[in-house]
């Protein structure tokens, strides 16, 4: 009895179409299964009655379409109920999506069309309005209808693929899952190198093409991936130049569905803009009232999370290598921002400004300290900007005198590739 009083077991009843909303506390994990009816967090469907485990400080919800009991067991910093939801729009956006995947699949078999293509959905919206949690919904729903689609993260802060500092793709066969989140067999992935993309505009849209340009490639040959369509997530920055690189990703993308969370600015700018686009849907959701809202600080934290999961894993179940290479072993670049031409080589009248995709040697100093490299599959240097990355690795130690340098890898012996590229992610292995 004793233990039953101090167990902190609780048992939740939800109604049809409501949702468990919940902040994992900020040191420990909480358990959770369904113990009756049928429920899903952000379009993955629970087993039922098995235990969950989920890691300190997730935000989530657990929403059933027809009613269930979920238990928990754990410290939450918050937990409530809602029945207010936009979850009614949103999978209508999906049935809609499922429509255009039929219609796609069957006039390419039919081969009266070829180039027809499933949808390709773009989520944008200020930050914190729900846009990777859409994303990975509309993911997770048309997994569940065995569609492939593409998932492509554009958000080089808070991306859900890989390291911060990259746009990537990869395609979902498998509903999400709820804890481990996607599973990446072969991401292809394209290193930026800073957080937020002011730093080096052009090469932000250097890279979203090349993305683009690959996958265009990969859907010709594959009928049921162009089905399936892409679904983008975006950057919650919309202003200015902000704006401009979601016309830019629109463009690039050849985005036929644009959603539009929690900002009706937006969404009226981007409906005139596209209005000449009579296949461009443009279309107005609402935001969910259970987005939790992140600060500077916050995001900081969740990035440096981000690159621990890269080395570390999400439970700590991955074991990195520590290795040592000398000086003359590493050949680092970065892109941007290298020398000025003389005035005297430049046309008459032109500003001698800085090539922003020039790559240029990096010299090894104690500034490599705690910087997080990505590995180019560049065969040479001026290949770089236009490669994708195979993975990353982190400097721990510079010995400037015995010119040798320590770092983390995911895995021993040889990298992949002897090319490195730098920007300014940094991160501080706590
Ligand atoms: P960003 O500004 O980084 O682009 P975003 O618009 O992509 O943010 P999300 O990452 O989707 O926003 O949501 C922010 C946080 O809110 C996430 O931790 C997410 O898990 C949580 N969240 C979203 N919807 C809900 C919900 N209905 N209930 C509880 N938590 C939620």
């Amino acid at each position: 009895a004793a233990a039953a009083a101090s167990s902190s077991i609780k048992q939740v009843k939800l109604e049809r179409e409501s949702e468990l909303r919940i902040e994992v506390a900020n040191d420990t994990p909480l358990r959770l299964r369904l113990l009756n009816g049928t429920a899903e967090i952000f379009g993955t469907e629970l087993p039922p009655e098995m235990w969950l485990n989920f890691p300190p400080r997730l935000k989530f919800a657990v929403f059933t379409w027809y009613g269930a009991t979920i238990e928990m067991d754990g410290a939450t910093e918050t937990d409530y109920t809602a029945d207010e939801t936009p979850m009614v729009s949103y999978v209508n956006v999906h049935a809609v999506l499922d429509g255009r995947r039929k219609l796609a699949k069957a006039s390419s078999s039919s081969a009266a069309d070829s180039t027809q293509q499933g949808p390709r959905v773009i989520v944008v919206g200020p930050t914190d309005s729900g846009k990777s949690t859409l994303c990975r919904m509309l993911l997770s729903w048309a997994a569940k209808g065995a569609w492939k689609p593409t998932f492509v993260d554009l958000d080089i802060g808070q991306g859900s693929i890989t390291s911060p500092g990259c746009i990537a793709a990869t395609p979902i066969e498998l509903p999400i899952d709820p804890v481990e989140g996607i599973s990446l067999d072969m991401p292809l992935v394209y290193f930026y190198g800073h957080t937020t993309p002011s730093q080096n505009v052009d090469l932000y849209k250097a890279l979203v093409k090349e993305l683009a340009q690959i996958l265009e490639k990969q859907f010709t040959g594959n009928a049921e991936s162009r089905a399936s369509g892409m679904v983008i997530n975006t950057m919650g920055w919309i202003e200015g130049v902000g704006y401009e690189l979601l016309l830019h990703a629109i463009d690039t993308f050849n985005a036929n569905v644009i959603l539009v969370l929690g900002q009706e600015k937006l969404f009226s700018m981007l409906r005139d803009v596209l209005r000449s686009k009579p296949n461009v849907d443009v279309v107005k959701l609402q935001k969910s009232g259970g987005v939790v809202s992140r600060n500077a600080k916050f995001r900081q934290k969740s990035r440096s999370y981000k690159i621990r999961e890269y080395f570390y894993g999400i439970a700590n179940d991955l074991s990195p290598h520590s290795n040592i290479a000398n000086f003359s072993d590493l050949l680092i670049y970065r892109v941007g921002g290298g020398p000025q031409a003389p005035r005297s080589a430049l046309p008459i009248g032109a500003d001698p400004v800085a090539n922003p995709l020039r790559v240029t040697p990096v010299n090894i100093d104690r500034d490599l300290l705690h910087v997080v490299l990505a590995v180019s599959y560049a065969q040479e240097p001026d290949q770089i900007v236009s490669s994708n990355v195979a993975g990353f690795i982190y400097i721990t130690d510079i010995d400037l005198q015995r010119r040798k340098v320590t770092y983390l890898s995911p895995t021993a012996g040889d990298l992949p590739s002897k090319y490195l590229v730098m920007g300014t992610l940094t991160w501080l292995e706590t």
